[in-house]
């Protein structure tokens, strides 16, 4: 049995959510987001339903950088057994330090010239370390025993991903018995 779970980011529950000025939406500067909770129950649901009668766990999700998110949550939680990224993502993860407000964080980005500072997006911030945002995902996933699988964008599979879920997909598996 394949069991297919979608998951989508919300704003942190915890969070107090502002409207901006102009009331075109809400300030997201220093918001932060999660995996929506009852998606997180669904999973669980799917789990213990796979646990029980045997089969598989997908989770999937649509827009780049909610997966990207969602991915690395699910790998703090060792739980992608396989994660499929497109060769056709082409991003950086850097670090970055503000000599402004002081500010050090990583962030994914499309080019290292992009990164700036969350509070001070005027300023050029220091790059203290850049890699392949694909290579990070790698690291990410030897640490939790994640087995990785690239596909190239020129086959089917991989022209699809690119283009329904921006680049990356996340398959959960859980065998029988799991590991
Ligand atoms: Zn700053």
């Amino acid at each position: 049995m394949k069991i297919l779970v979608t998951a989508k980011r919300v704003e942190d529950p915890e969070s107090k959510i502002k409207v901006k000025a102009d009331g075109s939406g809400i300030v997201q500067e220093g918001l932060k987001y999660k995996i929506n909770p009852f998606d997180e129950i669904a999973v669980e649901e799917a789990l213990r339903l796979s646990a029980k009668h045997g089969g598989e766990v997908v989770v999937a999700s649509i827009g780049t950088k909610d997966v990207q998110e969602q991915l690395r949550h699910a790998l703090a939680m060792g739980a992608v057994d396989t994660l499929l990224i497109s060769e056709g993502l082409r991003k950086k993860r850097v670090t970055i330090k503000c000599p402004q407000c002081n500010w050090q964080g990583q962030l994914t980005v499309d080019k290292e010239e992009d990164a700036r500072c969350p509070a001070c997006p005027t300023v050029t911030p220091t790059i203290e370390s850049s890699a392949d945002f694909v290579d990070a995902l790698y690291d990410d996933a030897e640490k939790v025993g994640t087995r990785v699988e690239l596909l190239s964008v020129d086959s089917e599979e991989g022209e699809t991903l690119m283009k329904a879920f921006g680049g990356i997909a996340a398959i959960l598996r859980y065998g029988i018995g799991g590991q």
